[in-house]
This record gives C-alpha cells, sequence and structure tokens, in this order.
C-alpha cells in the first residue's frame, strides 16, 4: 500500500503509522457520562468498505493525516492533513518552495 503525503509525496505504508480511526469524537472533557467516555475509548467499528483512519508519516514530514481508504480492497481515495477541512486540491502533489524562496524566507526569519 502507499499512501500520499500532501507534503512529501507517494510514500511506501511503511513510512506511516496507523493512528485509529478518524470518526471517533471525543466527549466534552467535563462530562462525566462513562458511557460516552467508555465508547471514546473502547468502541470501534470493523467496516468493510470506505473508512476514515487517521496516520502519521512518522517516516517523513511527522504530519498527521486523515486518509479515506476502503478496507477490503486497500484503495485510497483521499488524503488530507489532520485537523483540516478536506480539500481535493491537498489530495494532488504539494506545492513547494523553491530554493530561492526558501532562503528568503530563512533570511527574513534570522533578522
Ligand atoms: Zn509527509
Amino acid at each position: 500500500m502507499r499512501i500520499t503525503c500532501p507534503y512529501c509525496g507517494t510514500r511506501d505504508v511503511v513510512e506511516f503509522t496507523y493512528q485509529g480511526d478518524a470518526t471517533v469524537t471525543r466527549p466534552d472533557p467535563a462530562s462525566t457520562d462513562q458511557a460516552a467516555w467508555n465508547a471514546y475509548v473502547y468502541d470501534r467499528a470493523n467496516p468493510a468498505g470506505k473508512h476514515s483512519e487517521l496516520w502519521q508519516h512518522s517516516g517523513g514530514c511527522r504530519a498527521h493525516l486523515v486518509v479515506e481508504r476502503d478496507t477490503v480492497s486497500h484503495v485510497i481515495t483521499s488524503v488530507a492533513f489532520a485537523g483540516i477541512k478536506p480539500n481535493p486540491a491537498r489530495t494532488t502533489t504539494p506545492k513547494r518552495k523553491s530554493p530561492a524562496r526558501k532562503a528568503a524566507t530563512r533570511g527574513k526569519a534570522a533578522s
């Protein structure tokens, strides 16, 4: 399986670490509803088909990603940075800063 990191491009799955179900939502931290906390910690669906998963590009840029993957065919339909609203444009090859622009940015940060 290969995952296309929005920043680094297409990489083998060995560079990534699976971090769980991306559809789980954390209860309100002030909540004392034990059933809600139990469901948040332990209850997971095991779908055969499309699934939204969290992965970290641990062997690369270390970005956290939301990967939409079919658990049967392993076909990945989208990859986006976690915490950022999915944008189809982010699933394509990333735009990188040119070396000259990187140098200019570094110069600004130093001054
Ligand atoms: Zn990456």
